[in-house]
């Protein structure tokens, strides 16, 4: 039976823990205590996972309150999250997001020979934390259903997650949803980018998605490029990324907000209609007009 996840060492004290394809969590682990960052889609038992590879007891750190951040959240006796998205992780998830979304799981397993055979041949592009799995033995997608869940500290900008030797400090970066936050390592340059950050399409177009506050999030983290050594992202296959990354992303959004970008018509990984100004190495979806799809 393939495991669910993939893990990987990234660098001291920071492991990847990969629903490959779906999302990236991220365990960072400090002198006294680990911080899960995002709790996955809730398939498996992503807390089982991650204690296997920190060294001390680990809670969970939600980067904001989207189903796919915050599904293994139930597994955890300790939650943290922004102050914005408490309510949101105590209410249930339409079921039609879980339909589709497994529908979504089952698209991607029935291509990957293809792209398989394809990228063995010629691209070499594939690896464990890259390829997307079959859903586990026994897993019931039609009983997969979201499973509410109360803050145990809600966070703000500016404060600080203490795990021992290591600090990660909450940037409040609204724009994808009212409450996304990012996590910042100061000490050793690492930004966790939540879904503000991620290099294939960037969600601007949901029901509390807010364009013009997403630029200037972007903007506040470009400012931070400097400083910051590489930024982790939580979906698709790039995991990591270069600081410049920051940049080109503000700099897509400011073109976005200003009309200067070109929008044609896409759909998201639901299959909701949206428009999407694409950029070199990541696109950004806007609503389609009269439509403002929610997860
Ligand atoms: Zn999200």
């Amino acid at each position: 039976m393939t495991n669910w996840f993939a893990t990987r060492r990234l660098e001291p004290g920071i492991f990847l823990v990969s629903e490959p394809v779906h999302v990236n969590s991220f365990l960072v682990d400090g002198d006294s205590w680990a911080a899960l960052i995002d709790t996955g889609l809730g398939i498996a038992d992503i807390r089982q996972v991650a204690e296997d590879l920190a060294s001390h007891d680990v809670f969970a750190l939600n980067t904001h309150y989207h189903f796919d951040h915050s599904g293994g959240n139930y597994q955890f006796g300790t939650r943290l999250i922004h102050e914005a998205g408490a309510a949101a992780i105590e209410r249930p998830v339409d079921q039609e997001v879980y339909r589709r979304y497994a529908r979504f799981i089952t698209e991607l397993t029935d291509t990957l020979p293809r792209f398989r055979d394809l990228d063995e041949k010629y691209f070499h592009f594939l690896s464990d934390e890259t390829t997307p799995r079959r859903l586990p033995d026994g897993f019931d997608p039609a009983a997969w259903s979201y499973q509410p869940t109360t803050a145990t500290r809600t966070l703000r900008d500016g404060d600080k997650v203490d795990l021992g030797g290591r600090e990660l400090t909450v940037l409040h970066t609204p724009g994808h949803t009212p409450d996304c936050i990012c996590l910042l390592d100061e000490k050793n340059g690492v930004l966790f980018g939540g879904d503000t950050i991620n290099t294939g399409p960037i969600y601007a177009q949901l029901g509390d998605s807010d364009v013009a506050a997403f630029a200037r999030s972007t903007r506040r983290l470009a400012d931070l490029a400097g400083s910051v050594r590489v930024v982790y992202v939580p979906h698709f296959v790039r995991y990591a990324v270069d600081p410049g990354f920051l940049t080109e992303v503000a700099d897509g959004f400011e073109r976005v907000v200003s009309g200067e970008a070109e929008l044609h018509p896409a759909a998201d990984y639901l299959g909701y209609p949206v428009r999407e100004a694409g950029f070199a190495r990541f696109s950004i979806f806007v609503a389609a007009p009269g439509e403002a799809p929610g997860l």
